[in-house]
């Protein structure tokens, strides 16, 4: 009997560890609920909703396979070896197989239980299967992992056309084990569970996933280098949520775009070419926290970026989080990640350059306030992008870069669209205003916010500060 351990990788096909274990024997899944640890790590109500109704759908699913679903709790991911060991004992399983997951406490625990399964008698098999390449293995002349993106992309580009990495199928149905599976929460405790809202607006399983990829590389993708930079469009894939909880592959995602772009990655339609980039970023991020794990840590990834002397200011922090700064596009920005755990990318870079630049307030905050609230939440993803706003990171936009959310908002949501969708207050606003209320209107028709801040003063501070700190190095 073979164990397969389920985590951020809830689907059948082209998943590694599930694969491997059942061309091994009998398999039972086991994944394990680890709510305080969630807590910890800031993971959203709206994420671990959604994890929990994926895991539901891949239960029923494997049940059709009679592949039994056991489920364990713990109230620390340092009880996982233990936990997994006694249920190997009790079910006389020998081997444990799960996908490799890159943050440092996920490494930790993971090494704890497969130094645990080199007991005599037990197995333990693990995988590269959330990211193409193992992190590591792509890497400079010199040995060292690559601190800029585009050299990082040219060599995967090298390795995609050398071998293009192929999708496994779904596990065969297995002979009945006679080992009863358990029920899948209908609640996870300690987490309000989303609204309806959100669900309707992120369908879980496996089908949601592929009938959305679908829809997206054959339908929205060919214009996605056009349209992928305005929030009031329907123009990214919205597969985020799907890639974290491991519902979908890259490899699935790639393979949907090269076949819809006559065979190629890297020529053919632009807009393929820069999805396929974009995944490729996500895979740099989750090298770069591997390879860099001080990322983690609270730490910027340019350690001459570490001591910015960023204001305290709680008030404007709030306010900022709330959707009340004043600055029409940041607040409906703020606003659709308050309601349905999401936000546009285009809007993630304002806002966070707003926070770290515009307010000067700590990336950290903003990162943690994020991952509070995203249904995609990802730490190497969150924590890259941050720390590229911020000027803090790899790759990371130049300081003077500082964008103004004024002049991106007339610029990508021209018409005022997306403001009105979510700042209602202001709807009334012609287009030509909706992006600047004039003072006036604001004191006589609604009570929307007067600015936080001027946008050109807080920017030459910023500037000042950003400096100053390059002065000092
Ligand atoms: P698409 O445009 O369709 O892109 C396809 C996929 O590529 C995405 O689903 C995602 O998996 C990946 N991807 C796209 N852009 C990036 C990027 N810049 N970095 C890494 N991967 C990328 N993405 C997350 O998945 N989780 C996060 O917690 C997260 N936090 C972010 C915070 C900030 C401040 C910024 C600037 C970006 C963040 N991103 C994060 C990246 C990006 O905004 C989202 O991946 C994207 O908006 C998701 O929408 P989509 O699926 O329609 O993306």
């Amino acid at each position: 009997m073979q164990l397969c351990w389920l985590r951020n990788d809830l689907r059948l096909h082209d998943n590694h560890a599930l694969w491997h274990a059942s061309q091994n024997g009998p398999v039972v899944a086991v994944c394990l609920l680890t709510p305080e640890t969630w807590l910890e790590h800031d993971d959203a109500p709206v994420k671990v909703d959604f994890w929990r109704r994926n895991l539901e759908q891949l239960s029923e699913q494997l049940a059709r396979l009679n592949i039994p679903l056991k489920i364990l709790s713990a109230d620390k991911w340092a009880d996982a070896a233990q936990l997994l060991l006694d249920l190997a004992a009790d079910l006389d399983a020998q081997a444990l197989f799960f996908n490799d997951e890159y943050g440092v406490h996920e490494q930790q625990r993971d090494d704890a239980v497969a130094a645990a399964f080199t007991a005599p008698g037990l197995q333990c098999e693990r995988f590269t299967d959330l990211i193409l390449f193992k992190p590591g293995s792509l890497l400079t002349q010199a040995g060292s992992m690559f601190k800029v993106y585009s050299q990082f992309r040219k060599q995967a580009y090298q390795r995609l056309h050398e071998s293009l990495p192929a999708c496994l199928p779904a596990p065969d149905e297995q002979q009945e084990t006679g080992i009863k599976a358990d029920a899948v929460p209908r609640q996870i405790a300690g987490y309000q569970p989303a609204t309806t809202q959100q669900r309707s607006l992120w369908p879980a399983g496996e089908d949601a996933a592929s009938e959305r990829l679908i829809l997206f590389t054959e339908q929205i993708m060919a214009d996605y280098d056009s349209a992928r930079d305005l929030p009031d469009v329907d123009g990214t894939s919205r597969l985020s949520a799907y890639l974290v909880a491991g519902v979908l592959s890259p490899r699935q995602c790639l393979h949907a775009a090269i076949s819809a772009n006559q065979g190629e990655f890297d020529s053919g339609n632009p807009g393929a070419i820069t999805w396929v980039n974009e995944l490729l970023w996500r895979e740099f991020y989750k090298h770069i926290l591997v390879c860099y794990p001080r990322v983690s840590m609270h730490r910027a990834f340019r350690p001459e970026m570490e001591s910015i002397p960023w204001r305290d200011d709680s008030p404007a922090l709030e306010a900022w989080q709330q959707g009340r700064t004043g600055i029409p596009i940041i607040d409906a920005a703020m606003r659709q990640l308050l309601t349905t755990g999401w936000m546009h990318n285009r809007l993630r870079m304002l806002t966070a350059m707003f926070l770290t630049k515009n307010l000067l307030i700590d990336w950290k905050h903003g990162e943690r306030w994020f991952m509070q609230q995203l249904i995609d939440g990802d730490l190497a993803a969150n924590n890259g992008g941050w720390q590229w706003s911020a000027s803090t990171g790899t790759d990371s936009a130049p300081y003077f870069r500082i964008f103004n959310a004024v002049t991106q908002s007339r610029k990508f949501d021209p018409q005022g669209d997306f403001i009105r969708t979510w700042v209602p207050e202001i709807g009334h606003l012609s287009s030509k205003q909706i992006h600047q209320p004039p003072v006036d209107d604001l004191f006589a028709s609604s009570d929307y916010p007067a600015p936080l801040v001027d946008l050109g003063q807080s920017r030459r501070r910023a500037l000042d500060v950003f400096k100053q700190q390059g002065d000092q190095h």
